[in-house]
């Protein structure tokens, strides 16, 4: 693909044209923007990560004194950024998504699934709502779920995931139901710049291509390992919605998941998720208290299943657990 790089385009005869300078928008952005945009039925803009996109839009959306009402158990990350912001007058308030949002707020922010609990939200009842709705659709992405289809005012997607597909893009996407709304956003984007670049754009719109074919194979995969692991003696609880490549489960406790972490051979223990490679890490490293200590989170991603399989079983061969060893 020939990324236009540029920063700058000349003027025609004194006029600027279409792309004048980077920050304001480039030929890359605005095409991945378009190709978005279809998949998910709004007007896509792109920010330089999701967490660039969740503060751009709350900044854009909200004033000081406004209320955030927030699913529990969304993205940490989320949560802290909010809390951040609290300095600057901002309230945040969480909630239980799989049920109707608090009454006196501004703004409610769902995460579909959420991440690490994968609960879905009740978007009808988000809906009913007078606030303005906003998806994280990171890990649904628009192949299982358009919210704006559900009566959601935006859709929040860290491209970095899913969307990019191989763990070599950090990107994030708000998709709007409104033009005027974008057109606000974008505004505010071009004056903090929080943008994308061109290559970082051209990974995403790699990534696209790929992401009808790689999202069905990686929703078998997980639906298949959901099922096995919920049979597994070393295993306690299985979270899984019935869609997408994410899920998590729970072995007996800190020591079994890091157990679990270093004996894997082909699943990658790292952070993140969405991408062709399968990874699974403990999330209480991160998150404390939050999350069980034994919880693992996996993302499923194109190996054979088998293999995949394989490895997660010799990996739950937990010395000493009782659980494992019937
Ligand atoms: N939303 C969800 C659901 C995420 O999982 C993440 C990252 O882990 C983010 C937002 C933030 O995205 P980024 O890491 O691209 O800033």
């Amino acid at each position: 693909m020939n990324v236009d790089r540029s920063t700058i385009w000349p003027y025609k005869d004194g006029e600027p044209g279409e792309f004048i300078y980077q920050r304001y928008g480039h030929p890359t952005g605005v095409e991945a923007e378009r190709r978005l945009g279809e998949l998910d039925g709004g007007h896509a803009l792109l920010f330089s990560s999701g967490s660039g996109a969740t503060i751009a839009l709350v900044l854009t959306l909200l004033s000081s004194g406004d209320t955030i009402a927030l699913a529990e158990g969304a993205y940490f990350g989320t949560g802290v950024i909010f809390n951040e912001l609290e300095r600057w007058g901002l309230r945040v308030v969480e909630f239980d998504q799989t049920g109707p949002p608090p009454g006196d707020v501004d703004l409610i922010w769902l995460e579909a699934p959420s991440n690490p609990f994968l609960t879905m939200p009740d978007l009808e009842a988000a809906a009913a709502h007078p606030a303005l709705v906003v998806v994280d659709a990171t890990a649904a992405t628009p192949i299982h779920l358009r919210p704006l289809e559900h009566g959601a005012d935006f859709v929040l997607h860290s491209a970095t995931k899913y969307l990019g597909g191989h763990d070599d893009v950090l990107l994030g996407a708000v998709v709007c139901k409104r033009a005027e709304d974008a057109e606000r956003l974008e505004e505010f984007r071009t004056r903090s710049g929080i943008v994308a670049a061109p290559d970082p754009c051209a990974l995403l719109l790699r990534g696209l291509e790929t992401l009808d074919l790689r999202i069905r194979r990686q929703t078998e995969s997980a639906d298949e390992l959901a099922r096995r692991l919920r049979d597994h003696p070393a295993v306690a609880t299985v979270r899984y919605p019935g869609f997408g490549g994410l899920l998590s489960f729970d072995v007996a406790g800190a020591d079994e998941a890091r157990h679990v972490e270093t004996s894997l051979r082909l699943i990658v223990n790292a952070t993140s998720l969405g991408g062709v490679h399968s990874l699974l890490e403990a999330r209480a490293r991160w998150e404390g208290a939050r999350v069980p200590p034994g919880l693992l989170r996996l993302s499923v991603g194109l190996e054979p299943v088998e293999e995949l399989w394989a490895d997660l079983a010799q990996a739950l061969e937990i010395p000493g657990d009782s659980r494992g060893r019937e």
